[in-house]
């Protein structure tokens, strides 16, 4: 058994292309041809999620999409499937056998920020234990994977990459770092929003977080 922590990848990531793409979108609307440079065209971006805060124009943030790779627990891979706008590929708990010499012949389990040190982490690391012995026990009376995965419980890790528009992507952002968030579901996602508002602040620079004790925008 191993026990690691949340992280994320960005996969294909074009910052000048996609800008570029979303200007190009916007501007066909004007008829007002391209711009110059990328930081012109950031700028204009920048504008349009501004121009009329009661009815911003994002439909250009839809012809740019973003692939992120969420290394997470089964238990944040279920809320985050929920958002319909989206394509998700995720880990087969069916088709992943866990005992194979590939998967480390170990089942992989998300720390868990909410248990402290000492008794509460003990007891959650036997659980854990009792996890994997239950799993691999199924697996030894021959039942198949698709049975012994009943076994696992939303600790355990899992792998699934999220392709979304630029305009779904600030719809998720918003609601999954915002302080009604699940706690672990904010650990997934706010390093996700704070690596893009370095990386494209045009597009979520205005995107706040809950950073635990209040709503911040940096
Ligand atoms: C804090 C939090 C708590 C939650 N708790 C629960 C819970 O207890 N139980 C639960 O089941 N879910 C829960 N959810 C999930 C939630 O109900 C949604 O399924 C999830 O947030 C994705 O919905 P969405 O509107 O954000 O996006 P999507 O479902 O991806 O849709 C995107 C947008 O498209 C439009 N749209 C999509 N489909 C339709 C449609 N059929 N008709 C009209 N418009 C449509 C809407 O404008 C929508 O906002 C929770 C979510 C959050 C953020």
């Amino acid at each position: 058994m191993k026990v690691i922590d949340q992280s994320f990848e960005i996969d294909h990531f074009e910052p000048e292309e996609d800008i570029r793409r979303i200007t190009r979108a916007a501007r066909i609307c004007y008829k007002s041809g391209d711009l110059a440079t990328h930081e012109e065209r950031c700028k204009f971006v920048s504008r349009l999620k501004k121009r009329n805060p009661d009815n911003p124009h994002m439909s250009p943030f839809e012809h740019s999409s973003l692939s992120v790779i969420f290394i997470t627990n089964r238990g944040v891979s279920h809320e985050l499937v929920r958002h319909r706008m989206m394509s998700p590929n995720q880990e087969s708990s069916r088709y992943c056998c866990y005992e194979r010499d590939r998967f480390g012949k170990e089942v992989i389990f998300i720390r868990d920020s909410a248990i402290p040190e000492g008794f509460m982490l003990e007891e959650w690391l036997s659980e854990c234990e009792n996890v994997e012995r239950n799993y691999f026990n199924r697996l030894k009376l021959g039942c198949s994977t698709d049975t012994a995965r009943n076994a696992l419980t939303n600790d355990v890790k899992t792998e699934l990459i999220i392709t979304a528009n630029y305009r779904e992507w600030r719809h998720i952002l918003k609601l999954r770092c915002s302080k009604e968030a699940h706690y672990q579901m904010r650990e997934a996602m706010i390093p996700v929003l704070k690596h893009l508002k370095k990386e494209l602040p045009c597009i979520f620079d205005d995107i706040p977080y809950w950073n635990g004790n209040e709503v911040v925008y940096d």
